[in-house]
């Protein structure tokens, strides 16, 4: 009689049972791999039977705790430019990536629902992979851990509350679920005009989630210290518009968002520099539309 025969891991998922489809223009979505189209463990049934002082006794099938992590990861509203971002598809090519990467692995493995944890918001020019480090840490947690997660552009984020006014919807309809989620991401801070009514909405949100004791998660263009404008060699005419937008760029993070959300952004969370000398989009170098 032939013995049990050990099959290797699926070639498609590697094992992990969930695949990630990238479109463009639409959020991350995961699906069931075609090797768990029929689970092999339980049959469909959603129980096995495992043995005990009894005989035997029904458990849940592991399947069931995959179409639940599958339906929350596909409310993250993870973008398409990084859909299949993971920690282990982020390479790091200085310190900072080191770093960087190791700060969000941590948070995300330490992760407790039911313990207050501190969030963590990375820093530097774009392009050193920040959001690709947001979207991978998210993806472990909802997929690996079953947290549920979410994922927010601060100015897209605004956008769609001014078009909820216009339709009648107030405010809070749309802060609610991003105020009870318990990880948020928030990526771009401070490329928002600075209005008062802006900065209100974001100490709003995050002034909530504070108190709650959940974790909030940033990325943001902006350092901590003003930095002198880049220079650009060979320009003998500026523009008024470009002078401004130089201007801006060289503004810190608190005079972006202003010193009261900076000073609770220091509470909340670890602060660290992700600037590498690398354009992972420009270079191809982090895997954006890899695998
Ligand atoms: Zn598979
Ligand atoms: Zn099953």
């Amino acid at each position: 009689m032939p013995g049990p025969v050990e099959s290797a891991p699926c070639a498609t998922c590697g094992g992990a049972g969930y695949v990630v489809e990238q479109v463009l223009g639409k959020p991350a979505l995961a699906r069931r791999c075609a090797c768990q189209a029929a689970c092999p463990r339980c049959g469909e049934t959603g129980y096995v039977l495992v043995p005990d002082a009894s005989g035997a006794r029904a458990q849940v099938c592991a399947c069931r705790h995959l179409d639940e992590r599958i339906r929350l990861f596909n409310k993250v509203g993870i973008p398409a430019a990084v859909a299949r971002a993971s920690f282990e598809a982020f390479k790091s090519y200085s310190p900072d990536h080191v770093a960087a990467k190791r700060v969000a692995e941590d948070f995300a493995r330490a992760f407790r629902s039911d313990k207050p944890s501190k969030g963590f918001l990375f820093y530097g020019r774009p392009g050193g992979g920040k959001t690709h480090l947001l979207a991978a840490t998210l993806r472990w947690l909802a997929l690996e851990k079953g947290v549920p997660c979410r994922y927010v552009e601060f100015m897209l984020l605004l956008s769609e509350i001014k078009a909820g006014f216009d339709s009648g919807r107030n405010q809070m309809e749309i802060l609610r679920p991003l105020i009870s989620v318990p990880v948020l991401a928030i990526d771009e801070l401070g490329k928002e005009r600075g209005t008062e009514w802006e900065r209100s909405m974001l100490d709003e949100l995050i002034s909530h989630r504070y108190n709650g004791g959940l974790a909030t998660l940033f990325a943001t263009n902006y350092f901590l210290d003003p930095r002198a404008p880049a220079e650009e060699p060979g320009r003998m005419v500026q523009t008024r518009s470009r002078d401004f937008q130089r201007e801006a760029e060289a503004m810190s993070l608190s005079q972006r968002v202003g010193d009261r959300v900076y000073s609770r952004l220091n509470e909340m969370c670890t602060l660290l520099r992700l600037d590498p000398n690398v354009d992972m989009r420009k270079d191809g170098a982090g895997g954006y539309w890899g695998r």
